[in-house]
């Protein structure tokens, strides 16, 4: 087979150019920097890796579809629209894998340089035009980062695991339990059945209380 490959169909977008090295940095030149220019821009970009928090974040090169308005005004580029992305990760309770998909609004200012809202705000504060670009990455891993959960779950109920045997609970029957008395609490759980016997409370007799007992 010849190596020559084509590109596939549809994959690029001329619309808004977009660096060759960084699919998530937008060229502005074609915007151009009159306030009020806008233009409606939908794309699929694959995820970078290391979007995600311990348990669930999104997989790497996995598709991410943004649907934005990129307005030029007086300050800079004003992004805003929609992300589509689809996460992966495992429950916290039963560590089966989960998969989900956000839908994340965003909105924010990229800021030109030279702007009076560069000279008044800290970097950290308002994301900045990088000379003709504008790198979406950061924005998005942020809105991502924020909205994925600490302690993602297969189902919003999920019971977790047996703390006996370790199985899920969810895939085991209702009256689901181990007959076996673990031998740290065995002694306890005869006295237990034992006062519950006698009504009466303690016996004289019994006063041998176990130093253990609370
Ligand atoms: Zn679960
Ligand atoms: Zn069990």
């Amino acid at each position: 087979m010849p190596a020559t490959s084509s590109p596939r169909p549809g994959a690029p977008s001329s619309d808004v150019r977009r660096s060759a090295a960084d699919p998530w940095k937008l060229d502005l030149r074609e915007l151009g920097r009159r306030a009020g220019s806008l233009r409606e821009w939908d794309a699929t970009l694959p995820a970078p890796a290391g979007w995600g928090v311990e348990m669930i974040g999104v997989p790497e090169g996995a598709p991410v579809q943004l649907h934005l308005r990129l307005e030029s005004v007086m300050e800079g580029v004003l992004v805003s629209g929609q992300v589509d992305v689809p996460v992966a990760g495992q429950c916290a309770r039963c560590l089966e894998p989960v998969t989900d998909a956000l839908e994340l609004d965003v909105q924010e200012l990229y800021a030109y340089a030279g702007s009076t809202t560069e000279a008044t705000s800290e970097e950290d504060e308002v994301r900045r035009v990088d000379g003709e670009h504008l790198d979406l990455g950061p924005l998005v891993r942020d809105a991502v980062v924020l909205a994925l959960p600490l302690s993602p779950t297969c189902t919003p109920d999920c019971a977790g695991l047996c703390a006996d045997c370790g199985e899920r609970l969810d895939d085991l029957p209702a009256d689901h339990s181990h007959e076996v008395i673990d031998p740290r609490w065995a002694g306890l759980a005869a006295r237990l059945a034992a006062k519950t016997d006698s009504a009466e409370g303690p016996q004289p007799g019994s006063a041998r209380t176990n130093p253990e007992e609370i």
